[in-house]
């Protein structure tokens, strides 16, 4: 879905910093938190129901609704903080935050719909990344490319 934007290797790697700064904030576990919360809120309406099944099905909808809310602009800034860092110090420049924001301003409602919905885009990321990438640039100026490990996840 990231075709059509024609992003280097730099843009990708803020969309990557972007995102693993949402997990690293735990911004996808408060989503899920409040997901879990609703699910248990429709659930215990659904004990008191005589239709428990109805009730389920709508549980699991707002447990699935919850999961696709937008992120907040708040989440929001706070991952594009996290991500410029992590993607500098991964060795990339952190003037791609910039110009990545503006091809998807650019890119406008024919952009990739599904990551603009739910990543509202604060009035002011471009310029508040623009601010950032002097510092940024202070923590890897020579751009050194992070050493790659193997990385196990561990459920
Ligand atoms: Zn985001």
């Amino acid at each position: 879905m990231f075709d059509k934007l024609k992003l280097t290797d730099a843009e990708f790697a803020q969309i990557m910093g972007h995102e693993i700064s949402h997990a690293l904030a735990n911004h996808t576990a408060e989503r899920m938190s409040r997901a879990m919360a609703t699910t248990l809120g429709v659930v215990a309406i659904g004990a008191m129901s005589d239709r428990p099944g109805v009730a389920m099905t709508g549980a699991a909808a707002a447990a699935q609704l919850a999961l696709q809310l937008p992120n907040s602009r708040t989440a929001e800034s706070e991952a594009d903080q996290i991500g410029i860092e992590l993607a500098t110090r991964a060795g990339f420049d952190p003037d791609a935050a910039v110009s990545l924001w503006q091809k998807m301003g650019a890119e406008g409602g024919s952009g990739p719909p599904e990551f603009l919905s739910t990543h509202p885009s604060p009035g002011n990321r471009e310029a508040a990344l623009a601010a950032l990438a002097p510092n940024m640039r202070q923590l890897n100026p020579r751009g050194k490319l992070a050493s790659v490990h193997p990385v196990m996840i561990v459920r």
